[in-house]
Formats: C-alpha cells, structure tokens, sequence
C-alpha cells in the first residue's frame, strides 16, 4: 500500500491541525482496502478538546464540521468508570460538547481520548483483519509486528472496548509503542504529526499485505463467468417479498466471486463471522445460499436467520427483518440485494471485500471471525440500531 500524502497540499495547513485531521482522513477514506462506507475513525486533540469524527460522517468525505469537539477531561473521566451503557455515554459525550450542533462522536471518542498523541487514526484495514481472523491470527500477527505493536483481544465496541484498553495500557511506555491492532476488528496508529500517524498505517497495513501476497493467492481467472440475469431478476423479486419493498440487486462475478461459491465447504465458513464487526449492520451475520432453487435457499435463510436470534435474543429485542442482505448462487458468484442503488453498492463493496479476505484466511488454516452471538451483539446493538436509521 503507498502513501498518498503529499507534502505540497499538506503545506498549506501548516499552522491547521484540524485542516491536517481533514486531509489524511481524507486520504484513509479513499482507500477501499483501509476502510469501507462509514468505517473506521480518525481524531486530532487541539488543547483540551478531543475533535473526533461524528457519526454518520464517512472519512472519504468528511469536513471539518464532521467533527465533534469533546472535553478531553471529560472523555478520559467516562473510561475511568466501572460501568457506563453506551446510551448513557453517548448522552454524557454530547453534554461535554463545546459545539452542540456539532455530529455525536464515535462510539470509539473515549479510546481515542485515551491514546495520549495528538493525531489517532483508526482503520478496518482488510490484509490485517485478515491475518487476525484466522486460527493462528494473533500468532502470526506478533511474529509480524514485536513487541512494540500491542494487541488486544476482541471486545465489543464502545464504552467496554475504550475501558478495556485504558485498564491494559495504563503502565505502558507509549512512546515506545508503534501501533494497535484489534483481533478481528482493525488497527490504530497515532502520533503527535500527522502525516506520520498516517504513513505508521500505511506501514502496518503493508507488512500485512506482503504476508498475505507470500502466503495466499486469489483466484485471478475463470472460464466466462455467467451473467444468469433471469436468476439475479427472480432473486430480487423474491426477496422483494421477504423485505416489503422494491430490491436492486448487483451481480458479483468476479474469479474470486465464482471461486468463493464452488467452496465446499461454503455452508459452513459463512457461519464463521463477518471481516470486521460493524459490517454485520450492513450484511447481516451470513447470506443466503442458492444451489439450484431460489425458493429453498431462501428458506433455508429464514429458518437459520430466525435460529440466530431465538438464540441470543432477551426478551427486550425485536427480530429484525428476515431477508438477506447477499445471496451466494452457486457457480454464479454473490449478489448484493440492497432496498435502492446507494444500499446495494456499499453492501456490493462489503461482499468483495469479503470474499477476497476470506478466501485468503481460508489459505491460512480456515477463516475465523466472530462468533454468531458475538456479531449479535453487534448486530441488535441500540447505538447501531440508530446510526442506522438516521
Ligand atoms: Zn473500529
């Protein structure tokens, strides 16, 4: 992965750092392989005031206005507590706003805060959520990095995850730390400038893509990939059913694609979690999968779709809708099934990046993501359940 900073553009927010947090999230946005729609954050600390992306805000697009100014104090005081609902931080983090117009900030605000450099960049990097999501992930992942990348065990996002890290690195020397890497999850850079924090991630990412390039290869050719348009047509109208409004569906065959629905194994590495949590939002814990009738598969996603929840479910939640948000035909590829063009696109994106990813942690000992009431917990989360109804 290369660096696109350039110092010509950067000059020009010299005495800026909130022009300098625009221009490399910016730059970490357009990267499909860093982060995809909505993934992932960055902050820069001006002062006392932690300035951190809002939600809603995506990194590829986002401005000045796209970030929430915290009271640092404040940020630092809430990962102190033994315990806080994320409503409740979400509620305390508004009301140390200095801007009360400004987005709500990340659910990720108190671990940023608790990062002591002023520049945090946060990405879903795919080559090394990759490594992380197979068996020996964390093995491989220390080889790759030393002792000084930490590396944190998976916990949910939020006010659990930002405590867990204040609790662990509360003795570190930070200074002599280079980066973060959450299992199955993504990695954090930071430094007091900019364009390092920026270039430290560029860094990490690398040393993770060469270890998948030497060590796994992605399908690059097949014979003519079939454009079954009558298949993806019917698909759509029968999850058109299932969801109550109008689908458009996107076809994926690429080589990757058609290799990935020829897995053998296919049923089984579905179950085994999504490239990073919050995708789970997007395209719900696993697809739907057509062998030879539409019909059948998609019962077949109900039925398991309905067994997830009843299995993990309390009694306060309430079962989302029962249609796939991607459906894997065999020999054809995956179609992406989003309720308009704008939807079907990102879950497009996801869904290859996916593949790509798994089918390289198939090559490394078998893809190993989260476990089903792991992404539940992701997936009927009240603050996520919002930021997507917005
Ligand atoms: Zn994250």
């Amino acid at each position: 992965m290369t660096s696109l900073f350039d110092d010509t553009i950067a000059r020009q927010y010299g005495n800026d750092p909130l022009g300098m947090r625009v221009y490399t999230s910016k730059l970490l946005g357009q990267n499909k392989d860093l982060v995809l729609h909505g993934g992932g954050n960055t902050s820069v600390k001006i002062d006392n005031t932690l300035y951190v992306k809002g939600s809603g805000w995506n990194l590829d697009t986002i401005e000045k206005g796209g970030f929430s100014p915290v009271d640092l104090e404040a940020l630092i005081g809430m990962a102190k507590r033994d315990y806080l609902s994320d409503s409740e931080m979400v509620k305390e983090q508004r009301s140390a706003m200095s801007d009360q117009s400004a987005p709500n900030p990340s659910i990720e605000a108190i671990l940023h805060a608790v990062i002591p450099f002023m520049y945090v960049d946060h990405t879903h990097a795919d080559a090394v959520v990759t490594l992380t999501n197979t068996p020996n992930g964390k093995r491989i992942i220390s080889d790759l990095y030393g002792k000084n990348m930490l590396i944190i065990d998976y916990v949910m996002p939020g006010f659990e995850l930002a405590r867990h890290i204040y609790l662990q690195t509360l003795y570190i020397n930070w200074d002599t730390v280079e980066g973060m890497i959450l299992l199955n999850h993504g990695v954090f850079t930071f430094d007091n400038d900019a364009k390092r924090s920026y270039e430290k991630m560029i860094r990490v990412v690398t040393t993770a893509e060469e270890y998948l390039a030497s060590h796994t290869t992605l399908p690059s050719s097949v014979s003519t990939p079939i454009n079954d348009i009558q298949s993806v047509q019917a698909l759509a109208e029968a999850v058109c059913a299932l969801r109550g409004c109008a689908i458009t569906p996107v076809l994926l065959n690429s080589p990757q694609a058609i290799a990935f629905s020829l897995l053998p194994n296919l049923g089984t590495v579905l179950k085994k979690g999504t490239l990073t949590p919050e995708h789970v939002i997007r395209i719900k814990p696993f697809p739907a999968v057509i062998e030879d009738n539409i019909r059948q598969g998609l019962e077949l996603f109900v039925k398991e779709y309905q067994e997830y929840f009843n299995s993990n479910a309390s009694s306060e939640h309430i079962c989302l809708d029962l249609a796939p948000r991607y459906a894997i035909i065999k020999g054809l590829g995956a179609v992406a099934l989003g309720k308009d063009a704008n939807e079907a696109a990102i879950i497009a994106d996801i869904v290859e990046h996916t593949i790509s990813a798994i089918l390289c942690g198939e090559q490394l000992g078998g893809w190993t993501s989260l476990s089903l009431s792991q992404l539940f917990e992701m997936e009927y989360w009240e603050l996520e359940q919002a930021k997507l109804k917005k």
